[in-house]
């Protein structure tokens, strides 16, 4: 049987026929237009899924259903939208509208519990039973699966591991708090402090390179290291520190057998994940009898939000 996937994002759609191995059969992308009512957004993905529909030959109405990952909190038991600031949706209907309109089961739950599932479901080559999954973005998206199942807590409200606080009175929050995980180990996060440490220091590599480049992004500091930046390699350190004490206090709580790493600082490789498992490990190893964390790359990049929503209907 053949499943569809939609993963919603502030900018883009991505949706994709999958079947039951997970296997993708085909999938593309159009822009979000999340100005508009969620209305003509949805009739967008269902015109979109048709037209795949037909481009893979595959009878729509014979889809095993559609499951929709979607960037804010997803109420999945009552297939509801609570609220998703990205794109302007409070409490709306998503599940039963589409499936009203297309007569197909619907499944609707929060965007990074689907990378999750779709990272535990389909990568997960070690056979790991609990996994925390962490996506460094523009904020920081988390699933958590335990003993093989999704854990979402009550109204699937929880496994916000971006807003566990990580300095009191910190730096504020969209969540409404302070010092939140995500405000010091996003994307975003590592942005602000490359932009703060270059102004600091303009002379250096890194001040050079951030003031000839139109645009910061993560990779900013990874090249100013390369070249041998002293000022870069001491704000990728604190930037790690930063993830490595989000991890160690979710290791506290939840003591995975993995950390699924994504995102696009993921992509720096060994840079990030040698420095992260070393910090784990230290700590880990201190106790002398707590067992060890690994922490890994996760591996589906872009398509494990599709392939997980997609997995969403196939129960
Ligand atoms: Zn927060």
């Amino acid at each position: 049987m053949i499943f569809a996937g939609v993963d919603v994002g502030g900018t883009n759609i991505k949706i994709g026929l999958v079947d039951e191995s997970g296997k993708i059969i085909i999938s593309s992308s159009f822009k979000t237009g999340s100005e508009r009512p969620f209305e003509e957004v949805a009739e967008d993905i269902i015109v979109n899924l048709h037209a795949l529909c037909s481009k893979a030959e595959v009878n729509f109405k014979q889809l095993g259903g559609i499951g929709i990952g979607i960037p804010g909190t997803v109420d999945t038991a009552k297939g509801k939208v609570v609220a998703a600031a990205n794109i302007g949706w409070y409490d709306v209907d998503i599940a039963d509208y589409l499936s009203s309109a297309t007569g197909l089961k619907c499944v609707a739950g929060n965007d990074a519990n689907c990378a999750a599932l779709g990272e535990y479901k389909y990568a997960n080559t070690k056979g790991y039973r609990n996994i925390v999954f962490i996506t460094l973005g523009t904020g920081i998206g988390s699933g958590i699966i335990i003993d093989g199942k999704l854990f979402s807590g009550m109204g699937s409200a929880g496994a916000e591991a971006g807003h566990l606080i990580l300095v009191y009175d910190g730096e504020p929050c969209n969540c409404g708090n302070k010092g939140c995980w995500e405000r010091y180990a996003s994307a975003t996060a590592l942005i602000n402090q490359t932009r703060k440490a270059a102004e600091e220091a303009p002379n250096s590599i890194l001040g050079r390179l951030v003031a000839s480049e139109e645009k910061i992004n993560g990779k900013t500091p990874f090249i100013a290291k390369e070249k041998g930046c002293p000022v870069a390699s001491q704000v990728i350190e604190q930037y790690l520190h930063y993830i490595g004490a989000g991890l160690i206090s979710l290791s506290n709580i939840l003591h995975p057998e993995a950390f699924v790493i994504g995102g696009g600082i993921s992509h720096e490789g060994e840079y990030i994940f040698q420095p992260i498992q070393a910090q784990l490990d230290e700590y880990l190893e201190k106790s002398g009898f707590l067992p060890h964390i690994d922490v890994v790359k996760a591996s589906l990049g872009n398509s494990a939000g599709l392939l997980g929503a997609a997995s969403l209907v196939m129960q």
